[in-house]
């Protein structure tokens, strides 16, 4: 899962990038609302943590206008605590959440978890296909209740298959969800992770649909 961090105070920037990071996301920063608004209007975020206080371009206008062109990621803002309204007018602005700044680590993720799950209809931080459970809470992976371990892209591959259950995810599709803007995108990479899950995972649960990509199912007919 890819996620945007719009934040301009670089020590809070660094701190949630690194936290998101180490949680198994991809992760991309901006420091002002305008390249922030930017990388939202242009890039396939599955989720955005935005701050309202921004230069250049309020976070306010950010998401009003990232709503108004039918862009529907689900945002998180980050608010100053005693600023109620702010919240309010977030929240009426298309906001899924809020975190009230100073806030611990542990509830942005927390947050997080929740739109991401909601937002790909699942009700569980655990998500399930046959044998294989993956916790995305503690990022770990289990078959039959085997810890598997799995390198920080490996797991996001899986991740976002595991969100995708059931349906045919495109090469390209896997790339934008997986990799930061700057990193060099090699399509040939997703071939290879797949390659090396499929050697760690049951054998036949992600499967190759011709000319369209992978679909990750227990379902042995593949519909
Ligand atoms: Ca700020």
């Amino acid at each position: 899962m890819r996620l945007l961090v719009v934040e301009d105070d670089p020590d809070l920037n660094r701190q949630l990038v690194t936290a998101l990071g180490e949680a198994g996301y991809a992760v991309d920063t901006a420091f002002d609302g305008e390249e922030g608004h930017f990388l939202g209007d242009t890039e396939p975020y599955d989720a955005v943590v935005l701050d309202i206080g921004l230069p250049k371009k309020d976070g306010l206008s950010v998401l009003e206008e990232w709503r108004r062109d039918e862009r529907k990621m689900p945002v998180l803002i980050l608010t100053a605590r005693e600023r109620w309204s702010d919240k309010v007018a977030g929240m009426d602005a298309g906001a899924d959440d809020y975190v009230a700044k100073p806030f611990h680590m542990e509830e942005v993720l927390a947050r997080l978890r929740a739109l991401l799950r909601r937002s790909a209809g699942h009700a569980s931080n655990d998500l399930v296909c046959g044998p294989l459970v993956l916790d995305t809470k503690a990022a770990r992976v289990t078959v039959d209740g085997q810890a598997i371990k799995l390198t920080s892209h490996e797991y996001r591959v899986l991740h976002y298959l595991m969100m995708q259950r059931d349906r045919v995810v495109s090469r390209t599709e896997l790339v934008e969800h997986l990799y930061e803007q700057d990193f060099d995108r090699d399509s040939n990479t997703v071939e290879v992770f797949i390659g090396r899950l499929r050697k760690k995972l049951p054998a036949d649960l992600i499967k190759t649909v011709r000319g369209l990509g992978y679909r990750l199912t227990e379902n042995p007919d593949g519909a």
